[in-house]
């Protein structure tokens, strides 16, 4: 399925079995998105925090 980019409104492929929390990319302008809600083919993103990957620091 399709979502369209927050950033620049391109179009970012989403995999089917895409979950909640998964993060995705647009492929036009870089920007990192996450997956908040998935509904019959569509999906709700929003802008990705960056901070507090959690690599035990
Ligand atoms: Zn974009």
């Amino acid at each position: 399925m399709k979502a369209k980019c927050l950033e620049c409104e391109g179009e970012i492929t989403i995999p089917d079995d895409v979950v909640e929390g998964e993060i995705v990319s647009c492929p036009d302008c870089g920007a990192d998105f996450e997956v908040v809600e998935v509904s019959s083919g569509k999906v709700e993103l929003k802008a990705a925090e960056m901070v507090g990957e959690d690599w035990g620091e």
